[in-house]
Order: structure tokens, then C-alpha cells, then sequence
């Protein structure tokens, strides 16, 4: 079965194409499933890079409108990507309940240290914080509101050699994940960005083969997410190298949430 849980939409205001954009190019690329999960907003606040608050609920009544439009030709998901904090564990109820979301993805790019400090893992300062970023990885997880984590080894991005504090978050990461059985999205946007040197050698900024080689050495199940911001990446090159790598990896992989 052809499956993409992880899709955005122009209302991100850093993606194109409209909701019924990727429903069409799902049908003509051969998808069986198509999942949105938009950046999600915060009701009391504007991170950046997400749609609006005041956009959540046309968002949420345009995927209604086309799951039931399309219902015979794709099976269509409604469901939103989004950080996880602490102090907005009555939203992600919200979420779920209230908006009746499908699933939500924890594409946990800002983060929040045991210290109470607000980070964002794009501007690690050393790999010290990839520890604390894993660490509220497993807290995520453990609040028990997400259906799989977007990009896992995203701290990889950042231009450090792989240390021993790479060796504990992947480790803290991977524990989290078998616990609470909860799957590990492959993620074919970090293809996207291109090869880069790093100090210890030239690689895609994720996904991180010395991570993956560790997860296939587990039980954890791995989905593959496009995490497409034009409807053309639903299913482009990065997606099949994404393929054909967890096949080379022996990954045990699954191609849908529900
Ligand atoms: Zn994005
Ligand atoms: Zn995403």
C-alpha cells in the first residue's frame, strides 16, 4: 500500500499547494492513503512557520469536505504536525477530541529542557542539547498523544562530529520508542536539503544512517513520511531513496497509522 502520513499545505506560509492540490497529486502519484499534518498552531501564541490559529477550523472542514469528495478513489486522514510542551497538554486533548483529529505527529522542532528553558533544535549550541532535546522527545512520547515522531535524529542537522552525547539521546530516543511502542517516521525532507560536509565526514543533514542502523537493531517500527511542502514531493525521489534506504537497513517498516 502507498501511504504519506506527513503533508503540509500553503497555509504553513512555508509550503504551496492547497489541501485538494494533494489529494490530486496523491491519486496520479498511485496513493492508496493520504495523511495532512500540517505545522499546527497554538492558540495563545504564533511560533512561526505554522498556519494561523483563526485558520485551524476551515483547515479541518476543507480535509472533512474532501474525505468524504474523494472517499471512493483515496482513503484521507485529517491530522496536524506539532511540538510538544507541557503546558499545552489540554490543547493536544483539544486536538483530538474536540476537533476530532485523526492523529497527531510530534515534529518536535522547538522543545522544552527539564529546566523549563524553550529551545529550538535547529540552533543546537553543542551536542549537550541534543541530550535535553531527546529527552523531552521521551516525555512527548510518553504523554501518550501522538501517533508517530516526525524526524526522530533531526538534532543530526546541526554541525557537530557524532559524540558520546549523540550515543544518549539516540539511546534515550530508541528507549522511549520501544516503551511505549510508538513508530519512528523515516523522514525523505532531510534528502531534500542535500548533502553536507560535517566535521566527521559528508552526509544528508537526516536522515542519519548511525542512528537507523541502531533502530534496526530494535523492535520499533518505522513508517515512511514525505513531508512534502509541494504537492510534486508526495512521491519524488527523496521518497524512493527513502524506500530503498530502509530496505538496505532491514528497518521493520509499516505503511500505515490506523
Ligand atoms: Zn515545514
Ligand atoms: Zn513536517
Amino acid at each position: 500500500m502507498k501511504t504519506n502520513f506527513h503533508t503540509h499545505t500553503y497555509r504553513c506560509l512555508h509550503a504551496t499547494g492547497t489541501e485538494k492540490d494533494y489529494v490530486e497529486e496523491a491519486i496520479n502519484r498511485g496513493l492508496d492513503v493520504l495523511g495532512f499534518s500540517d505545522h499546527a498552531p497554538f492558540p495563545d501564541k504564533d511560533y512561526g512557520l505554522r498556519m494561523g490559529y483563526d485558520e485551524l477550523e476551515d483547515y479541518i472542514s476543507e480535509i472533512d469536505k474532501l474525505k468524504s469528495l474523494y472517499k471512493n478513489r483515496l482513503r484521507i486522514y485529517k491530522g496536524l504536525e506539532i511540538e510538544y510542551h507541557p503546558y499545552y497538554t489540554e490543547y493536544y486533548t483539544t486536538l483530538l477530541k474536540k476537533f476530532k483529529l485523526d492523529y497527531l505527529a510530534l515534529g518536535e522542532h522547538t522543545y522544552t529542557t527539564n529546566s523549563g528553558f524553550f529551545r529550538n533544535i535547529f540552533f543546537a549550541e553543542s551536542t549537550n542539547d541534543y541530550v535535553d532535546y531527546a529527552y523531552a522527545v521521551s516525555e512527548a512520547v510518553a504523554a501518550g498523544f501522538f501517533s508517530f515522531v516526525a524526524h526522530p535524529d533531526l538534532m543530526m542537522l546541526n554541525e557537530f562530529a557524532w559524540d558520546k552525547n549523540c550515543d544518549k539521546a539516540c539511546d534515550l530516543i530508541l528507549c522511549a520508542a520501544e516503551k511505549y511502542d510508538i513508530p519512528l517516521e523515516y523522514n525523505a525532507n532531510g534528502f531534500r536539503r542535500g548533502i553536507r560536509p560535517y566535521p566527521d565526514g559528508v552526509r544528508y543533514p537526516y536522515p542519519d544512517d548511525r542512528f537507523w542502523k541502531l533502530v534496526s537493531g530494535s523492535k520499533i517500527r518505522v513508517i515512511i513520511g514525505s513531508d512534502c511542502h509541494t504537492p510534486e514531493q508526495i512521491r519524488d525521489e527523496a521518497v524512493i531513496r527513502a524506500e530503498s534506504k530502509c530496505a538496505e537497513l532491514g528497518l521493520k517498516m509499516i505503511d500505515s497509522l490506523f
